[in-house]
């Protein structure tokens, strides 16, 4: 057997123990007892550090080491030589996180997680906080492995985003800041041109949920190989690439939650099952653990999921084709409400407290804010106990709000409870990916809405399959970016996208 051979068999076996820890991840956040969660943290702890110790092994280091001469001759991008590249990189950031650090780190946040989730609908910020101070200041020494490094978060960004710099996002960042909060200012300069209160009305569950299966199957997400279940926090866990599952989450009295949730977990799911089987099975470290799926970074995978809820779910094509249906699925809400009023209502803009609930035009000033955040607490400018104002101090600051209580506030997302610092950022390069994927798309595909309004999505998902998917990890976001568009990383198509749509609808 060549070392190449071995080495896959050996990434087959960490993928594996990925794999299970995904598992009890996902039970944990859609089955599990409280009770549950002392033995869980205990199952996650000897899981996650026996995965690491599997991947850092001398082993896989002698294997790495014989593929890379063997390989050495070969296409620089054929999928041996980019394999053997990016498990290399993963190898020698992972060999530098003790073991000890990951059993302690797993098992404290998977407590943490479930004080996150009892702690949030009472919006107790002191009953999370301990957890809250154990997390950080774990993801603090995390950092210090990496030491030196020109930022404190650079480490941390590189688990979401590998070779991502904070100065790179910081830059995008104010780019972004600047168009958009001017375009939110003009927006509301219009006042109150949009009504958003149909979507406010009684929508029954059962009804919800036959709707979204229906869409999401129709965008090209294969149930034979993922399933939808109801969770705090919706969220796309793929165990392996033949058993993909999301999350979502129904409110009776909004049409929007479930509803984009579920195409915004679609398009996640979409990409986890399009990795093809010559290189699935290997695990990529990412989000500060081996994950069982080979793809290239979050915010690629954040790309395909606002490219469907966004591009696709909150595009008037799509509602051409949709709206008669979800018409005769709930004709008592929507009654006398037409589709352009639905399509307007559906993007109406209105700076909101909460960030999976916030339109396309305000949602990264969200995301801002938490960079900005994180980056204080990763420097230590800001404590754990003056987190809570510091966040409505940024609420004011980018939103104009103030959140009336921690639940619609610090207490909101479940990332900082499981130590995702470092992730935030993913949603907002994910926007501004998809505005450069979809670019490129619609010159690629001219008919792409025609498509749409007929409820045809197979051309838009086979060029996603054949520029993105196709190539799992092997190439960084940057490159992918640049290889499947033709253009380095910019943040001009998705700040075209915003002005041009809410433009036409605000009549700006
Ligand atoms: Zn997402």
């Amino acid at each position: 057997m060549d070392s190449y051979t071995k080495l896959r068999n050996l990434l087959g076996e960490v993928f594996d123990l990925a794999a299970t820890d995904a598992l009890l991840d996902w039970d944990q956040q859609t089955m599990m007892p409280p009770g549950g969660a002392e033995g869980r943290a205990r199952a996650r702890a000897l899981i996650n550090r026996t995965a690491h110790d599997r991947f850092v092994s001398a082993e896989m280091e002698d294997l790495l080491e014989a593929a890379r001469k063997e390989v050495a001759g070969r296409d620089p991008d054929s999928d041996e030589a980019r394999i053997v590249r990016r498990v290399s990189i993963d190898f020698e950031k992972e060999r530098r996180v003790p073991s000890e650090w990951v059993a302690h780190f797993f098992y404290a946040a998977t407590l943490s997680q479930q004080a996150w989730e009892e702690a949030k609908p009472g919006s107790d910020f002191d009953k999370f906080k301990p957890h809250l101070e154990k997390m950080v200041g774990l993801r603090r020494e995390y950092a210090d492995f990496f030491a030196p490094y020109d930022h404190v978060y650079d480490p941390l960004v590189d688990d979401f985003e590998p070779g991502m710099k904070t100065r790179q996002i910081s830059e995008l960042f104010a780019q972004l800041r600047q168009r958009q909060v001017r375009l939110v200012r003009s927006i509301l300069e219009r006042g109150k041109a949009v009504n958003a209160a149909p979507l406010h009305r009684s929508y029954p569950v059962r009804k919800q949920e036959a709707f979204s299966l229906e869409v999401a199957r129709a965008l090209g997400y294969d149930l034979r190989c993922g399933r939808i279940d109801v969770a705090a926090h919706p969220f796309t866990n793929g165990l392996n690439p033949g058993d993909v599952r999301i999350t979502t989450r129904y409110d009776p009295r909004y049409i929007g939650s479930a509803l984009f949730s579920t195409i915004h977990e679609s398009g996640h799911a979409m990409y986890d099952q399009g990795v093809p089987a010559s290189i699935a099975n290997i695990p990529t470290r990412l989000g500060q653990s081996l994950s069982p799926s080979f793809v290239s970074s979050m915010g690629v995978h954040e790309s395909q999921s606002r490219l469907w809820e966004n591009f696709v779910g909150r595009g008037r094509p799509f509602w051409v084709h949709y709206y008669p249906t979800l018409k005769k699925l709930f004709p008592s809400p929507l009654e006398g409400v037409g589709l352009e009023t639905f399509y307007r209502a559906i993007n109406k803009v209105k700076p909101s407290l909460i960030r999976t609930e916030s339109d396309e035009a305000t949602y990264n000033l969200h995301v801002m804010l938490r960079f900005d955040l994180e980056t204080s607490l990763m420097t230590r400018s800001l404590e754990v106990s003056d987190l809570p104002e510091a966040w409505n101090a940024k609420m004011q600051e980018y939103l104009g709000l103030t959140p009336p209580d921690h639940a619609q506030g610090v207490l909101q997302d479940i990332h900082w409870s499981i130590g995702y610092i470092g992730y935030f950022p993913s949603y907002t390069l994910g926007n501004v990916m998809a505005g450069q994927l979809w670019e490129r798309i619609t010159e690629d595909v001219p008919d792409l809405s025609h498509q749409i309004e007929r409820g045809e999505f197979g051309s838009l998902l086979s060029w996603l399959r054949r520029n993105v998917h196709a190539h799992g990890a092997k190439f960084d976001s940057g490159e992918l970016i640049l290889r499947s568009t033709g253009k380095p990383l910019t943040a001009e198509p998705y700040l075209r996208y915003l002005e041009t749509k809410f433009g036409e609808i605000y009549k700006l």
